[in-house]
């Protein structure tokens, strides 16, 4: 089974590497980010609730986070194995993930956490740009598109995030390093975390992870 996560603190590479890997691996790319963006654009009710949290950098409530991604696993595309990315996020989410797999015979079978030091991360975080179109994920200096404010990929105009800027990624930051990090040891208890270096070259990560996901 390829049930995996990509765990990794806010601009560590998660996005940029688990689009590399849905591609070779046939799985669905599931990120709680990205469904969560939508739903604001939408304003569903999902939406306008999690907004708010959003904007400031802190986590939208563990309740709401954790419905959508049960419903979103049960979808048949995530039958054969998924790839999640930005969650869980608490160890309650962990908890939680772990009980709804349990229950329908599954398990996580591989853990990635991507280790990128805090200045790096805030580099990553501010220079950050994304296609509107088809979510591609770029750099203006590390990883910048062929043509500037354009998607390599579907020519889609590229945005910068607005919790992308300092202050909240300072904030997003700290948020990791309180809530999210204890998840690291919840998984390092069950022994399938995998650490990799996140600071290296993206086809560098990219390699390494795949090596270590061949199974
Ligand atoms: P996350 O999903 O973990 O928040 P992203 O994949 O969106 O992180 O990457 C954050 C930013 O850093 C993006 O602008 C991306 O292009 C850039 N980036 C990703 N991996 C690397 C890397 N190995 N080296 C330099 N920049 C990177
Ligand atoms: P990053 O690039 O920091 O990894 P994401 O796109 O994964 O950012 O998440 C953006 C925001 O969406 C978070 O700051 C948080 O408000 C919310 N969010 C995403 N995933 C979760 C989650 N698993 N639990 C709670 N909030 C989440
Ligand atoms: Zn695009």
């Amino acid at each position: 089974m390829k049930n995996f996560v990509l765990f990794g603190p806010p601009g560590a590479g998660k996005g940029t590497q688990a689009q590399k890997l849905a591609v070779e691996y046939q799985i669905p790319h599931i990120a709680t980010g990205d469904i969560l963006r939508a739903a604001v654009n939408d304003e569903t009710e999902l939406g306008k609730e999690a907004k708010s949290y959003m904007d400031r950098g802190e986590l939208v409530p563990d309740d709401l986070v954790i419905a959508m991604v049960v419903e979103r696993l049960e979808q048949p595309d995530a039958g054969a194995g998924f790839l999640l990315d930005g969650f869980p996020r608490t160890i309650h989410q962990a908890e939680s993930l772990d009980e709804k797999l349990r229950a329908a015979g599954k398990a996580i079978t591989g853990v990635i956490s991507l280790e990128v030091t805090d200045g790096e991360l805030i580099k990553r975080l501010t220079g950050r740009r994304i296609c509107r179109t088809c979510s591609t994920t770029f750099h203006d200096k590390f990883n910048p598109p062929a043509s500037d404010g354009v998607c390599d990929k579907c020519g889609g105009e590229l945005y910068q995030r607005e919790d992308d800027s300092e202050s909240v990624a300072h904030r997003r930051l700290e948020v990791y390093d309180k809530q999210t990090a204890p998840v690291l040891e919840f998984y390092g208890r069950k022994a399938i975390l995998r650490p990799v270096d996140g600071e290296q070259d993206i086809n560098k990560v990219a390699a390494d992870l795949m090596d270590l996901l061949k199974v």
